[in-house]
């Protein structure tokens, strides 16, 4: 007879956080998770037995290279570079690349770790990854990010490929950034593959991939603003960043109706009371992506607008938050700003926005709550859909793209209720996103036996 490990959650996370000293990005995702799938497996002794858990809070590897590169003056320049490929239980790994200075293990594992989950919840055959480089592409010429690129993918190349592991764009790498490594995978390899999502549309990029992650976060606040009766006319919006993510969701928030009054960016926030409008939304893709301008100089070019610097626009009053910037931007204290200006809905288009603190705040306010596994998964659901072009040698249309990802996002929706609706008025999609994700890769798991 088997010996069963019930171990508690105390016991648990004590053991995560020995095994994984100096991660506390992963620390906490896991944590995140890891509480809402102790209630669910409670009672279901298979994911004891076989110590699912405890197996899906360790990466299958890690794989950590330097990456030497050339800068304009001739100097030799070293980085580190990472690839952690979490999951591959129902599909091959895939997931983004990130190159930003603040880049390290422990927030690249738990990239890769709520990416297994939020891949699991598109609906799509996909595993969890994700990789990125300490690299600052801030301020430097674009032959500078060639080089960098091209040396990443020449030790990338070798731990990727179309059915094992599929990289995509993320903080700090977008189309450009893709093209150099795919032409650099291309040279090495001499296969024409599938091997990265993102790509131009010239050579397999896919429809549509550009404006998933925002409208897909969009989306899903109208699924969970449906429920209650409501859309998103004359409703006001605070969103953090003015990257990819963030322009998009102000997009297509605004092409719904609804009214978006900042914008942020490392330096501070924007906040325009007459509205960002979708001709002011084109001047920051512009400004932002193609000059790598400041959000401080849209004050400049429109009036009216205040630049706050060195602050989240948290404390705004709004109907809706939408952290769309990076890891824990929104804290405890945002959090009880937002309640208490009468913030009714939360969907966050970046990962992790919200801090531990944050959640429960949110969550014992019991207004509507979407985290960024359920919310933001729009963009690795195209880039699936990317996959499935590539393979399939063609190129849908659109509209078709279009309507995928709105079918998508609310087959997410779905699956959240179905496991985080446990009373009639309020749904708990936190817990329904964590269960969820983690059911349909645990029983995949169990098929495999202990491997
Ligand atoms: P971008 O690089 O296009 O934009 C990031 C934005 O966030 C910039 O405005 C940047 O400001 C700001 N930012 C970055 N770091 C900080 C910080 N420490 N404090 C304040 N602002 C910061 O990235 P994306 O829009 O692609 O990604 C944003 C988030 O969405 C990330 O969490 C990413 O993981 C997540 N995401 C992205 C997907 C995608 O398809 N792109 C898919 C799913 C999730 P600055 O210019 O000053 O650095």
């Amino acid at each position: 007879m088997a010996i069963i490990d019930h171990v508690d959650f105390n016991g648990f996370m004590e053991g995560v956080k020995r095994r994984n000293p100096y991660q506390p990005e992963f620390v906490q995702a896991v944590h995140e998770v890891a509480e809402d799938i102790f209630d669910f497996i409670e009672d279901k002794e298979q994911y004891h037995e076989q110590q699912i858990l405890r197996r899906m809070a360790e990466p299958d590897r890690v794989i950590s290279f330097r990456v030497c590169w050339e800068d304009d003056n001739g100097n030799i320049r070293v980085q580190r570079g990472w690839r952690v490929q979490n999951n591959n239980a129902i599909g091959p790994y895939k997931g983004g690349i990130r190159f930003h200075p603040a880049v390290t293990e422990s927030v690249l594992k738990f990239l890769a770790f709520e990416q297994t989950f939020k891949n699991a919840l598109t609906g799509l055959p996909m595993g969890g990854g994700k990789g990125g480089s300490n690299f600052n592409p801030k301020g430097k010429s674009v032959r500078e990010i060639m080089r960098f690129c091209q040396s990443f993918m020449t030790e990338l190349y070798r731990h990727i490929g179309a059915d094992t592991d599929i990289p995509a764009g993320d903080i700090g790498v977008g189309g450009r950034e893709i093209g150099f490594m795919f032409g650099q995978y291309k040279r090495i390899t001499g296969q024409f593959t599938g091997v990265l999502t993102g790509k131009g549309l010239e050579y397999g990029g896919s429809l549509i991939r550009t404006e998933a992650t925002g409208y897909g976060a969009v989306y899903f606040l109208s699924e969970m603003l449906a429920t209650k009766g409501e859309d998103l006319h004359g409703k006001t919006a605070v969103i953090s960043g003015s990257g990819n993510v963030a322009t998009h969701a102000a997009e297509k928030f605004v092409q719904l109706g609804g009214k978006v009054l900042t914008l942020s960016d490392s330096g501070g926030f924007i906040h325009d009371p007459a509205g960002i409008t979708q001709d002011k939304i084109d001047w920051v893709k512009a400004h932002k992506t193609h000059r790598r301008g400041r959000i401080e100089e849209y004050c400049e070019a429109f009036k009216g607008a205040e630049f706050h610097p060195g602050k989240t626009p948290w404390h705004v009053p709004c109907d809706i938050a939408l952290p769309c910037a990076t890891q824990n931007e929104l804290l405890g204290d945002d959090a009880r700003a937002l309640v208490a200006n009468g913030c009714s809905a939360v969907s966050e288009g970046a990962n992790m926005p919200t801090d531990l603190e944050g959640v429960h705040v949110i969550k014992a306010a019991k207004i509507l709550y979407a985290p960024g596994k359920a919310a933001n998964a729009g963009g690795v659901a195209v880039s699936g859909l990317e996959m499935s072009q590539n393979s399939g040698r063609r190129a849908w249309k659109e509209d078709e793209l279009q309507q995928m990802l709105k079918d998508i996002m609310s087959g997410i929706h779905a699956r959240c209720m179905e496991y985080g609706q446990r009373e009639a008025s309020y749904c708990d999609y936190v817990k329904g996103a964590n269960i969820a994700g983690f059911k349909k890769v645990a029983d995949a798991m169990l098929a495999f036996g202990v491997v």
